[in-house]
């Protein structure tokens, strides 16, 4: 059996992804178990979102409770929980207004949106374009595929929405050309996901943001996946030390929970009125408490804390054996979105390591990408980075025959 075998019920499910022959059900903390009770240390952490793991105690219980109160209402009345994620978000952001959607293409759709509303609200009707960069990616819907600056994403869905204009990522030569008088906005991410786990050069942000703060260019950050602890700030802007216009989130906000946001500085927000933009599920009282006591739970110290820690451990490790392998061609990546190139396709290390019951992802072809939760333990990296070890040296003996 192929290792991306078919099973009998996707004939029912369009064909749109290669599975994995596993099928989980059940998950506690770092670990996952399929129907045969085989258990995984999974560090895909269900790609960037369960960033406290499986059925975070903390969450669980705040959900348990809302699940006997009201499961949603809709945005025509108050919802307490979506008010209090609001508060929470400023006080921990440059931001101060959010608004809740349910994924990551759509919380970007949102930015977009209100991006161009802003540039007509300041009477900068010509102002119809949005940067974005080589390699980034957006999300899949047909505006966000289009400020997705990948060839391969496009493909087949011609015409793409008019409006993008892409630069070299990293690239501070071209920085000068983001202003052309008909940019309204720049959307980046600070380390690329699924484009390869390639952080973003701090110079090259600040510049960019120096660039846009002058020129009255929005900065949108895209931190769906940096977002939430997951680089070791709260979020990752921090760490760059810019002040973005605008923020969206949304992989690791609800624990697993769909959930997504937008967030902006208020001389941007206000060009959200009444009726300009909406959603009939995003910030519903379910999606709302599960966030929130998501985001309670990773901005305590300790989380982050964990999250550094256990990030130099793993990029001290992986930097030592960088000579050791011939096939690492670099380590990348920030907090725990980590990045391993290969000098060739992953596939065959993740099956080996699904052989030794370790879950990771890839990211392209040649990158390994590893998602740990942000409070996996000593214990779990250490039984991480030994197999690994394992897994390259058997490989690198296979290449020096
Ligand atoms: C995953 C991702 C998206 C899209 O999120 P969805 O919830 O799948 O729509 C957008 N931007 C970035 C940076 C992402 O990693």
């Amino acid at each position: 059996m192929s290792d991306m075998a078919m099973t009998a019920n996707d004939r029912s499910i369009m064909n749109t992804y290669q599975r994995l022959p596993l099928t989980l059900t059940r998950g506690k903390g770092s670990y996952v178990w399929t129907d045969q009770e085989e258990k995984f240390l999974d560090y895909t952490s269900g790609i960037a979102t369960l960033n406290l793991g499986h059925i975070p105690p903390e969450v669980h219980g705040k959900l348990t409770e809302q699940m006997d109160q009201l499961w949603h209402c809709s945005n025509l009345f108050d919802i307490p929980a979506q008010q209090a994620l609001a508060t929470k978000l400023t006080e921990l952001s440059c931001f101060t207004q959010s608004f809740f959607c349910n994924s990551g293409a759509e919380a970007n759709e949102a930015a977009i949106k209100l991006a161009k509303k802003y540039a007509k609200d300041q009477g900068n009707s010509e102002r119809t374009e949005i940067v974005s960069f080589t390699e980034s990616f957006h999300g899949r819907t047909g505006t966000t595929l289009a400020a997705t600056a990948q060839e391969k994403i496009h493909q087949g869905f011609t015409p793409i929405t008019p409006g993008f204009r892409y630069l070299p990522f990293n690239d501070i030569e071209s920085i000068d050309e983001i202003h052309n008088g008909k940019t309204t906005a720049v959307i980046l991410e600070l380390v690329q996901g699924e484009g390869g786990v390639r952080p973003a050069n701090k110079e090259w942000v600040q510049k960019i943001a120096k660039l846009c703060s002058q020129e009255d260019i929005l900065l949108i950050v895209d931190e769906v996946q940096t977002g939430a602890g997951r680089t070791g700030a709260l979020f990752a802007y921090e760490q760059f030390e810019i002040e973005p216009d605008v923020m969206t989130l949304a992989k690791g906000l609800g624990s697993g929970f769909p959930v997504g946001a937008m967030l902006a500085k208020e001389h941007v927000a206000t060009s959200f009125q009444p009726g300009t933009h909406g959603s009939t599920f995003g910030g519903n009282p379910l999606a709302m408490t599960a966030a929130l006591a998501t985001i309670e739970t990773i901005s305590q110290p300790n989380i982050l804390q964990n999250v550094q820690r256990q990030s130099e451990k793993i990029f001290s490790e992986l930097a030592s054996w960088d000579r050791k392998f011939s096939f690492i061609k670099d380590v990348r990546g920030k907090g725990l979105l980590i990045g391993i190139e290969m000098d060739g396709a992953v596939h065959d290390f993740l099956k080996t390591l699904r052989g030794y019951n370790i879950l990771v992802l890839v990211a392209g072809p040649n990158v390994i990408r590893i998602l740990p939760p942000l409070n996996t333990s000593d214990e779990e990296v250490n039984y991480f980075l030994t197999t690994l070890y394992e897994v390259f040296i058997a490989q690198e003996k296979e290449v020096s025959l």
